[in-house]
């Protein structure tokens, strides 16, 4: 009579050696990416552990997106008192107060840290709390707090960390503080200087000037020159590293440095390693991306640099407007609208949309889905505009 004994999950991680668990998937960092494979692989039916050094989230959730939206829709209010008045609103004296805002900010984060580790909890993913080491062990093997680890798959999704600039290069640099730090400042500096022209540094010079905040942002003039020089691993269109069985994704690859990117990789992993879909890859083109500046700047698809580059100049055809949206149409305060359409070939296909102004950050992702499905100008002119709104541009341009 055949006995059938089967393992629960739990129970499958089990010990190979005396002191080695081994899991079927093993993701360093518990940030977006490293997240999004081991949920998406767990789902799959492998046993699978996330070793995470510091909180669950990574940067998203508890120094990037997340509490950089918070402030920046802080700022937003900040921006919309000086239209106040000219709508009609008299509210008096309005004092703000940063302490505030960082309390409720923090106790939001700290609300979706327990989220986080309640979810790997339900999908019954081990959380391993420590900093991941390889060890020189003939089988990959990490060890965390004296402990060791193996998988035949193993994930890298351990992120960026921000540029530090040294005293040689910048004399009182040690002074300054990342944006890791801003997010632990107490009170609201009288005067800021940001070094760098990304558009994290975009957006935290936005946040603090609005808030009231003298602040300057100091552009480095680059060479358009890309190196590897800052140690991100280099993967291939499958997230392979050069070492079999050892993967990466996300911001330590330093490509496209965007959570939905992480997250999107790792699940495409995740469904190549455990559910054999050999083709299972992230295709990187297209990828939209907002700038939380004031007004935001909405971005997807080539540049006109880059398409004239790519098809010659006699192949591209632009359309452009600017305008000032109907939000100002009773204030005092005005800001500018900027939209251009990038379209190739004779057939218009468009494939680059910008833009910048009040509600671009909203209005970008539907015009992404069209991009990615290869609309062209004739498709944008067939759809009827949203009135009075300020993306009704886009399907009206000539
Ligand atoms: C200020 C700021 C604002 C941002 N705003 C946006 C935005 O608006 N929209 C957007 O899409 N993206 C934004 N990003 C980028 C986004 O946060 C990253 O692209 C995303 O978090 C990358 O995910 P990841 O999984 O690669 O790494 P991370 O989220 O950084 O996760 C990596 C995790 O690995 C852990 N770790 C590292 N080494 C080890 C180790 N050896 N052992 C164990 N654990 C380890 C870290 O503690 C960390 O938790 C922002 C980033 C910053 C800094």
């Amino acid at each position: 009579m055949a006995i059938l004994i089967q393992l629960t999950r739990t129970q499958a991680a089990c010990c190979m050696a005396s002191d080695t668990t081994r899991f079927d998937f093993l993701v360093i960092g518990g940030g977006s990416g490293g997240l999004a494979g081991a949920r998406r692989a767990s789902e799959l039916g492998a046993t699978t552990a996330v070793i995470e050094s510091h909180k669950l989230g990574g940067t998203c959730v508890n120094v990037g997106c997340v509490p950089k939206k918070v402030m920046w829709n802080a700022a937003v209010h900040a921006e919309y008192l000086h239209d106040h008045n000219d709508y009609g609103f008299d509210v008096g004296n309005v004092r703000f107060s940063w302490e505030t805002l960082k309390a409720k900010r923090d106790t939001y984060v700290s609300h979706l840290n327990r989220i986080y580790r309640s979810n790997l909890d339900k999908a019954k993913i081990q959380t391993i709390q420590g900093h991941a080491r390889f060890t020189n062990d003939p089988e990959p093997t990490v060890e965390v707090n004296g402990r060791k680890y193996t998988a035949p798959h193993i994930l890298i999704a351990t992120g960026g960390q921000p540029s530090v600039l040294s005293e040689t290069e910048v004399p009182g640099a040690s002074l300054g503080i990342t944006s890791d730090g801003f997010f632990e400042l107490e009170t609201l500096p009288k005067r800021s200087v940001i070094v760098g022209a990304g558009y994290i540094a975009v957006e935290m010079a936005g946040i603090l000037s609005t808030l009231g905040s003298k602040t300057s942002l100091i552009i480095r003039q680059t060479g358009s020159v890309d190196t590897d020089e800052r140690g991100h691993i280099i993967v291939d269109e499958f997230q392979n590293t050069s070492r079999a069985g050892i993967y990466a994704v996300g911001d330590v690859c330093g490509k496209a440095l965007l959570t939905p990117v992480a997250i999107a990789a790792g699940r495409k992993l995740a469904h190549r390693l455990f559910e054999g879909k050999k083709d299972s890859k992230l295709d990187y083109s297209t990828i939209p991306t907002v700038v939380f500046s004031h007004p935001p700047i909405g971005t997807v698809g080539l540049t006109e640099e880059e398409a004239i580059k790519s098809r010659g100049k006699e192949n591209v055809k632009i359309y452009k407007t600017s305008f000032t949206p109907m939000y100002h149409a009773i204030t005092s305060r005005k800001s500018q609208c900027i939209m251009k359409l990038v379209c190739v070939g004779k057939e218009e296909k468009v494939v680059g949309l910008h833009m910048q102004g009040l509600g671009c950050d909203e209005m970008l992702q539907g015009f992404a889905v069209a991009i990615k499905m290869g609309a062209t100008k004739a498709d944008f002119d067939k759809t009827i505009a949203i009135h009075p709104t300020s993306s009704e541009e886009f399907v009206t341009m000539r």
